[in-house]
């Protein structure tokens, strides 16, 4: 109500988010979540969507710590062209298969058909590979490790959800090949485990990792490793990210060999690569947007929040020109304090990103209202009294807890609080879907879980029919959707011999983690 908010000739922020965040209404609340927090802008090609720079620079800080972390590890950036053609696509027969439906084809220049038709990549395996076979002649070019950041494009028929399943999406897809399945095995979980810390240190959003089920790997590979994210609200797991071990079945296609340099190996001997790939997407800004906004908005954890910190000063009409100008001054000044480096540079909130709104055109709970449905985490308020005592008060975005404290002490005390803040979200986010994770034994209390908007732990005869039993079983006894395996995690509970898989009761080999999912 920008009337109430400050008079009529205030620019509109386009009103509050006025659908709260329930399970009945969460499609309508997400999406405006996503517009009026200014993250995206909707476009005319369905599943596209256009990224406001409020998400592109969220994206940036998952970007910057994901690529400082795997050229720790000697892995290069580089860059692919998109296009590949029809017969390299189709080099490797379950890869396709398992992308064909979703590949995009340009198949016209202007008004002329194209000669050879050529499809966007939907994933990079099949446009590297055939490069990597010339590259790659003896094992002192092992490994290989490189990673573009790039669009790619996957023509979905499942319905379209910013950020969570787009047709063209972000995300970088590392590419490495290793002289053994050891190397290999090693860096897929080395790179899961960084897709955890992006998750959990930086999003504030617990995941479970684990293995795909075969129906559920990556197409082609030999098995996919996964972080799977839950959204509280509605129940429904995320797969968050992918690092895959590829076997040798793509070297096998594209001929990507090497010298050994075992002793005793006769001369010119040649050995298949093992590869890798992993993946990770603009999706993990959909888990974060869903699983810590709240009725009021976005709630942006403090570690990829574009701006960290606010400072609204509070002006009163008694005030003089001249205390206008120092309430002013003594904003700017506090937001220099808050964003010169401290004595602790491994403090992720050693610098803080602060900036002062000191627009004079918008009153003060306008702007609390504009920078809260951004989710800014910690607003700073300075009004005439806190003028007189050189104090500030400091109001958290997710609890709307209230600081008091002095100029001095400003920068230990935010410090302070942003570490909190993105310590207790993840917390909050970690029980909550702990309440929401259960075990279950026996078919009949499967489904129920389900519509209670739980995830399913099970003993499971792992195959790929009895998944599929549960999908249709699931689906027909439930309209809240059919359940697939979310992943086999890594933590398994002990599974005495002998224990019956819940739905087939054939001998369980694992215990599987079901859900809903996007
Ligand atoms: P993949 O190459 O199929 O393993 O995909 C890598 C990751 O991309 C998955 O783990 C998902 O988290 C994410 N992802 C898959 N499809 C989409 C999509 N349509 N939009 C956004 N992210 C996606």
């Amino acid at each position: 109500d920008a009337k109430k908010a400050g008079g009529s000739n205030q620019p509109s922020s386009g009103g509050g988010v006025d659908i709260p965040k329930t399970v009945e209404q969460f499609g309508e609340w997400f999406s405006q979540v996503c517009t009026k927090g200014e993250l995206i802008e909707y476009y005319d090609v369905s599943g596209c969507y256009i990224l406001r720079p409020w998400s592109y620079t969220i994206w940036e800080h998952i970007k910057d710590f994901f690529d400082a972390e795997i050229k720790k590890l000697g892995v290069q950036n580089c860059y692919f062209p998109m296009f590949v053609t029809k017969d390299v696509l189709e080099k490797e027969k379950d890869h396709v298969e398992g992308f064909a439906p979703e590949v995009a084809w340009v198949t016209k220049s202007g008004e002329s058909d194209l000669e050879v038709p050529l499809a966007i990549r939907p994933t990079s395996e099949t446009v590297m590979y055939p490069v990597f076979a010339k590259w790659i002649r003896s094992h002192r070019d092992l490994p290989l490790k490189l990673n573009q950041w790039c669009n790619v494009v996957r023509w979905e028929f499942k319905h379209p959800t910013p950020f969570i399943r787009t047709r063209e999406f972000l995300w970088q897809e590392g590419h490495t090949a290793h002289a053994n399945k050891k190397s290999a095995d090693d860096e897929v979980i080395t790179i899961l485990k960084l897709y955890a810390r992006i998750y959990e240190e930086l999003l504030a959003c617990p995941v479970i990792q684990g293995v795909k089920s075969e129906k559920e790997k990556f197409a082609g590979g030999l098995y996919t490793t996964t972080v799977e994210a839950f959204i509280p609200t509605t129940g429904k797991g995320v797969q968050g990210g992918t690092s895959h071990n590829l076997g040798q079945n793509f070297a096998k296609m594209f001929n990507i060999e090497f010298e050994s340099e075992e002793k005793g190996a006769s001369k010119g001997q040649k050995n298949l690569v093992w590869q890798n790939s992993w993946g990770l997407t603009t999706r993990t800004i959909g888990v974060m947007i869903m699983v810590h906004g709240d009725d009021n908005g976005l709630v942006v954890p403090p570690r990829v929040a574009p701006h960290q910190i606010v400072i609204v000063t509070i002006p009163n009409s008694k005030m003089s020109k001249e205390e206008l100008d120092a309430m002013d001054a003594a904003a700017e000044k506090l937001s220099g304090d808050l964003e010169a480096p401290g004595a602790e540079p491994a403090n992720p909130f050693n610098a803080i990103r602060s900036k002062t709104d000191l627009r004079s055109n918008y009153t003060p709970g306008w702007k609390y209202n504009y920078w809260e449905m951004r989710g800014v985490p910690i607003r700073c308020e300075i009004g005439p009294k806190d003028m007189a005592n050189k104090a500030c008060v400091f109001v958290r975005r997710d609890t709307r807890e209230k600081t008091f404290c002095s100029w001095s002490e400003a920068k230990a005390t935010a410090t302070a609080l942003l570490a909190k803040m993105q310590a207790e979200m993840l917390e909050r986010a970690r029980k909550q879907t702990q309440e929401q994770c259960c075990t279950v034994t026996k078919w009949e209390d499967f489904v129920p879980a389900l519509d209670n908007r739980c995830m399913v732990l099970t003993p499971w005869h792992e195959s790929v029919e009895v998944e599929e039993l549960v999908k249709t079983k699931s689906s027909a006894e439930s309209d809240g959707g059919a359940a697939k395996t979310l992943c086999i995690p890594f933590n398994q509970p002990p599974l005495p011999a002998g224990t019956p898989c819940f739905v087939s009761g054939k001998p369980a080999t694992k215990w599987a983690l079901w859900g809903r999912s996007y």
